[in-house]
C-alpha cells in the first residue's frame, strides 16, 4: 500500500476545518487498489460544530427571496461546469467508474441538480382554499430549519447534489456527510460553493464512518429532517433513530429491478438497453436491471445477442475514454460480489458468462476489476435473484406469459424500478399498473426528467425524491385560515 499524499477537510461555516479528533481514514483509488488520500473520521463533536453552524446561517438563508437563492444555485452549477474535467477525473479515480461516465453521467447531472432547482425555488407554489366554513385559508410552506443529507458512493457528486439542492432552494440550511469510500467530489464542492457564492453556514460537509458521523448526524436533536440514500439495512437504522424523534424521513434504499422483455419487442433496443441496465456503472446503480426477464419463445435469440454485446464490453483502466466497465468501489465491496457469484453456482445456475476478476497489466494490476457475469437457471426465489448484489451480476429467466412476468417482478421485498420492453400498449399499461415499483420504464431504462417523482415501495424505501415532490419534503405547510369575520 501506498502512503497517502491528499489530507481532505471537513467544510463547516465557509471554511475547511480538519477534525477536532485528527482521526483520518484511508482512501482508495479502486483501479489500482492503492490509497491516494485520506479523510476526517468525524465524530459527535464535529457534527455538533457544523449543526451549529447552520442553525446560525438558517434564519438568514430562510429570510433570502427565493430569485436570489435561485441565482446562487446557478451560480453554482456554472461552477461544477467550469470545473467539469477535473471534476470528472477525481469522481473516476475515487470511484473507479469510467471517466467516460463520470463526464457524461455523474458531473452533468451534478450541474443539472442545482439549476432545476434553482428554478424550483423561483416557481415553487402552495394552495389557498376559499369558502367553506367561512375562512380563506393559505398554504404556507415553511423551511424546516437545518436538514441532514446522507448519500451513498455509487454517484456520489451526482446523489449528494440531488439532495442539497432541494434542501437549499426550499431555503433550509444543511449539513451533509457524504460516503467515506468516495468523498473527494464532496471535498471538492465546498470550494464551488465558497466561489458561487452561497453564504457561510448554508451547507457544511462532515465526512467520517456512517456508524460514526452518520449517526451522529441522524440523532442530532437540531437536525429536522434526514434525506437518505443508501442500504435498506443502514436505512431500517436511521429510522429506528429518526422516528421517535419525530424527524421527517426520505429514504432512497436498494433495489433488485426486473428487466421484462416480450417477445414483441423492439428486439435490438431491447438487447442493448438490457445491457446497458445491467452493467452501467459495473451494475452499481440502485435502477440497474440485475433481473432480466425474457418471454420464452424468445429467450434463445435473445440470449445469443446479449451475450455477444456482453462479452464485447471493454473492461479497463477508468482512465481510458474506451473503457466502458471500470473497477468495483473497494475490495470489500468486490468480495461481496464475489460472494454472490459463489452462492450462483451453490444455488445451480449456469454461468453464461463472466464470473471471474480481469487481471489488468500495469498501473491497474491490483485493481478491482470483476467480468460482467451472467447466469440463467435459477429460481425466482433464490437468494442470487432475492438478494441486492450491487455488482455486474445478473440472471437471464424465462416467463411464459404477462401474468408470470409480473408475478416473478414483483416477487421480492425490494420495489425500485422496473423496465418494460413491448410494443403492445395495453399491455404496456397493465404492467405499469401492476408491477409494485416506484418507477416503471415502458421501452427505456433510466430516462430521468427531474421533474418526475423519484424513490421506491416496499424495502426500496418511503418518500419521494425529484421535482416538486423534494421542494414538499423540505418545506413544512402551515394553514393559516382567516376568518370573514361576517
Ligand atoms: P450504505 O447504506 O452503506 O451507506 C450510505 C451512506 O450512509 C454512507 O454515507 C454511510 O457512511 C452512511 N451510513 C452508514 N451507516 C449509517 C448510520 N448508522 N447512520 C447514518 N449514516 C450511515 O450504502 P452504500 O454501500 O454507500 O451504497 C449502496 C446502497 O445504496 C445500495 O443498497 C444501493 O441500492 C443504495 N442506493 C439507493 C439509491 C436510491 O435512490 N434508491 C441510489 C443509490 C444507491
Amino acid at each position: 500500500m501506498r502512503s497517502s499524499s491528499l489530507r481532505l477537510a471537513n467544510f463547516i461555516d465557509g471554511d475547511y476545518s480538519a477534525p477536532r479528533n485528527a482521526h483520518y481514514l484511508p482512501v482508495f483509488e479502486p483501479a489500482t487498489g492503492h490509497t491516494f488520500a485520506e479523510v476526517p473520521a468525524s465524530h459527535a463533536p464535529d457534527v455538533d460544530i457544523a449543526v451549529a453552524a447552520a442553525r446560525r446561517a438558517a434564519p438568514a438563508w430562510a429570510a433570502t427571496a427565493p430569485s436570489e437563492r435561485a441565482r446562487v444555485l446557478r451560480r453554482i452549477a456554472d461552477e461544477i461546469d467550469a470545473r467539469a474535467e477535473s471534476l470528472a477525473e477525481e469522481e473516476s479515480r475515487d470511484s473507479g467508474k469510467p471517466v467516460s461516465v463520470a463526464r457524461s453521467v455523474d458531473i452533468p447531472r451534478a450541474a443539472a441538480n442545482f439549476r432545476h432547482f434553482a428554478a424550483q425555488a423561483e416557481t415553487f407554489a402552495s394552495e389557498s382554499h376559499d369558502g367553506e366554513a367561512r375562512t380563506w385559508n393559505i398554504t404556507m410552506r415553511q423551511a424546516l430549519g437545518v436538514v441532514g443529507c446522507i448519500s451513498p458512493w455509487n454517484l456520489p457528486l451526482y446523489l449528494l447534489t440531488w439532495k442539497i439542492a432541494p434542501a437549499l432552494a426550499a431555503g433550509n440550511t444543511v449539513v451533509a456527510k457524504p460516503s467515506e469510500v468516495t468523498p473527494i467530489t464532496a471535498w471538492l464542492l465546498g470550494d464551488i460553493v465558497r466561489h458561487a457564492g452561497l453564504p457561510a453556514g448554508a451547507l457544511n460537509i462532515v465526512h467520517g464512518a456512517g456508524a460514526t458521523a452518520g449517526a451522529a448526524l441522524v440523532a442530532h436533536r437540531d437536525i429536522k429532517a434526514v434525506s437518505f440514500t443508501g442500504s435498506t439495512a443502514t436505512g431500517a437504522a436511521i429510522a429506528a433513530v429518526a422516528a421517535p424523534q419525530f424527524k421527517k424521513l426520505s429514504l432512497e434504499l436498494g433495489g433488485k429491478n426486473a428487466t421484462i422483455v416480450f417477445a414483441d419487442a423492439d428486439f435490438d433496443r431491447a438487447v442493448s438497453e438490457s445491457v446497458r441496465a445491467a452493467f452501467s456503472n459495473q451494475g452499481q446503480i440502485c435502477l440497474c436491471g440485475s433481473r432480466i426477464l425474457v418471454e420464452r419463445s424468445l429467450l434463445p435469440r435473445f440470449r445469443e445477442a446479449f451475450l455477444a454485446q456482453v462479452a464485447a464490453l471493454r473492461v479497463g483502466d477508468p482512465r481510458d475514454p474506451h473503457t466502458q466497465i471500470g473497477a468495483l468501489v473497494s475490495a470489500e465491496h468486490l468480495a461481496k460480489v464475489e460472494s454472490y457469484i459463489a452462492v450462483a453456482h451453490d444455488e445451480g445456475g449456469r454461468l453464461l458468462h463472466g464470473g471471474q476478476r480481469v487481471r489488468l497489466e500495469g498501473r491497474c494490476e491490483h485493481g478491482y476489476f470483476l467480468s460482467p457475469t451472467v447466469f440463467d437457471q435459477l429460481d425466482s426465489q433464490c437468494r442470487v435473484n432475492q438478494e441486492e448484489i450491487f455488482g455486474p451480476v445478473v440472471t437471464l429467466t424465462p416467463f411464459e406469459d404477462e401474468t408470470q412476468a409480473i408475478g416473478f417482478a414483483n416477487a421480492t421485498q425490494y420495489g425500485l424500478a422496473a423496465s418494460v420492453w413491448t410494443r403492445d400498449l395495453d399491455r404496456a399499461q397493465r404492467c405499469a399498473r401492476e408491477l409494485q415499483a416506484g418507477i416503471v420504464w415502458i421501452n427505456c431504462w433510466m430516462a430521468r426528467d427531474l421533474r418526475a417523482p423519484f424513490g421506491g415501495v416496499k424495502a426500496s424505501g418511503v418518500g419521494r425524491e425529484g421535482g416538486l415532490e423534494a421542494m414538499r419534503f423540505f418545506s413544512e405547510s402551515k394553514n393559516v385560515a382567516f376568518g370573514y369575520g361576517l
